[in-house]
């Protein structure tokens, strides 16, 4: 299997190569040159244990692991770190199936890639007999970042730099961040919002003159943010998880396909439900959810992706984000792979901040229903659901529910949905507890943390455990052109 930039630079790499390098040197994102197909039956990948079925999956797409690497990798990331042993949980309450995909480290999806990265990135720079330090690079919306710490935490040869709105995370994410350990870990918060960090992390990967400069001190960049395929590719298999876990269960038939809805940000948890679907899983419609800063929602309706406007901050953080940077992706896929097609679109959104696709991808457009859930309508879906079952979500997970509700309400289509929960309500319990009412408001996000877990009867999970207690170890902050000297202060160079 080789992979290509979307913007089309015709060099073709392998797996490993692509995993390290993050992001191809045109700019645009690797692809696998085509999609590997599902050749066993669902009934079997529904026996598999989800470690046996992410083999089966990844290694499809990385076939340059032999089976051992492989192996090694998937078992050191899926192990008793997860604190629900299937790992990735279905849970059916008020009308839907929830997906827990937050029962890792760090509390929200971003763990089921994430834990499993570095150990590929090691492997593959092994592999290929690399000699220096790689440098992880990431912006985060608050989530992303802790999830790569974590993962990197004492990696050899990585050293791993985050940076993160200062002002645009919850509380709990903020000391999730600011308390890391490890040698290697530099955490950093920005002055700006995320997409201001993301331009920033990725003009650092573009500045030639800085990559030199690492080089010589024998350094190498590279991401952990979803635009590495090293990340997308695991998160594919909880989509076939899902699927062949509820023909198992007999919730659904032989044949019927099932809805995925995904509160999305910068597109790669949708962009890797698209690939399951492009891998032979009857997965029906894409269902897109936004918060109030509904630039995708805006696509799919219009075929006019527009960046220039208001950025709000909200109650769903780590969907605050204007520029989706894994749509370029799908893009591609729904261009027919027109390389000087997605060149031209993203050369006009970085220069006029905006752009129109043809006729043509607007009709393969509609895999996608895009819907949005404002701050007001998160919440009372977090009500609805609590009423409902007595189940709590997360902000991110209600702006999944709430569009999901409209989508049914607009299109009167019943099918089988599953929810991407990715996030732990434990993670913003303010904004639940605004809704819920179960503490004071007057309570410090560690207090409602605490009664959260008595109301719902279920313990804290481990990860923010004494979190309050715990030092602060990052205190650096930076504006936006401060980023490259920022770095090379922790690298000494
Ligand atoms: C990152 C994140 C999202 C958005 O995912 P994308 O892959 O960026 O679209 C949604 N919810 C939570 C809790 C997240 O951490």
């Amino acid at each position: 299997m080789l992979y290509r930039s979307t913007r089309g630079n015709g060099k073709v790499v392998g797996a490993s190569a692509a995993i390290i390098r993050g992001i191809a040197e045109d700019g645009g994102l690797y692809v696998p040159e085509e999609f590997p197909k599902i050749t066993k039956s669902f009934q079997e990948l529904g026996d598999m244990k989800y470690r046996e079925l992410a083999f089966y999956i990844i290694k499809k797409y990385f076939d340059d692991f032999s089976d051992a690497e492989l192996r090694e990798c998937i078992d050191r990331a899926y192990d008793e770190k997860f604190e629900n042993s299937y790992i990735a949980p279905l849970n059916y309450k008020a009308g839907a199936y929830f997906l827990e995909l937050y029962h890792g480290k760090t509390l929200a999806f971003k763990d089921k890639a994430l834990s499993i990265l570095p150990y590929l990135l090691k492997t593959a720079a092994e592999k290929i007999g690399m000699t220096k330090e790689i440098v992880i690079l990431t912006a985060t919306s608050g989530d992303t970042g802790k999830a790569a710490l974590e993962g990197f935490d004492s990696v050899d040869k990585t050293k791993i730099v985050v940076f993160y709105p200062k002002d645009g995370i919850s509380e709990i994410q903020k000391r999730q961040m600011t308390t890391q350990e490890g040698k290697n870990t530099f955490v950093v918060g920005i002055e700006g919002n995320f997409d201001d960090a993301q331009n920033g992390v990725k003009e650092i990967f573009n500045d030639k003159a800085f990559n030199e400069l690492l080089n010589k001190n024998n350094y190498m960049l590279s991401s952990a943010n979803s635009i590495n395929i090293g990340r997308l590719v695991p998160q594919v298999v909880y989509y076939v998880y899902s699927y062949v876990s509820l023909l198992k269960d007999k919730k659904i038939q032989e044949g019927e396909s099932i809805n995925v809805v995904v509160p999305t940000g910068n597109f790669g948890n949708i962009l890797a439900a698209f690939y399951a679907k492009a891998m032979g899983v009857p997965l029906g419609r894409l269902i897109c959810a936004s918060n109030e800063n509904k630039v995708l929602t805006d696509f799919v309706n219009t075929g006019i992706y527009d960046r220039k406007r208001e950025f709000s901050v909200t109650n769903s953080p780590s969907m605050d984000i204007l520029i989706s940077s894994n749509l370029e992706r799908f893009l591609y896929e729904i261009s027919g792979r027109d390389e000087e097609l997605i060149n031209n679109l993203m050369k006009q959104l970085k220069e006029e901040g905006n752009y129109e696709i043809n006729e043509e991808m607007k009709e393969k457009l509609k895999i996608l229903y895009g819907g949005f859930a404002d701050e007001k309508e998160t919440l009372a879906a977090v009500k609805k659901v609590y009423e409902a079952s007595e189940y709590v979500i997360d902000t991110h997970t209600a702006v999944a529910y709430e569009v999901y509700e409209k989508y049914k309400k607009n299109t009167y289509n019943d099918r089988a949905a599953v929810i991407a929960s990715t996030a732990s309500p434990f993670k913003f319990p303010r904004s639940i507890n605004e809704v819920l009412n179960f503490a004071n408001s007057s309570a410090s996000d560690f207090e409602m943390v605490q009664v959260l877990s008595e109301k719902m009867g279920l313990k804290i999970p481990k990860g923010i455990e004494s979190l309050d207690k715990k030092e602060i170890r990052h205190k650096v902050t930076c504006k936006k052109d401060e980023m490259r000297e920022v770095i090379k202060n922790f690298l000494g160079v």
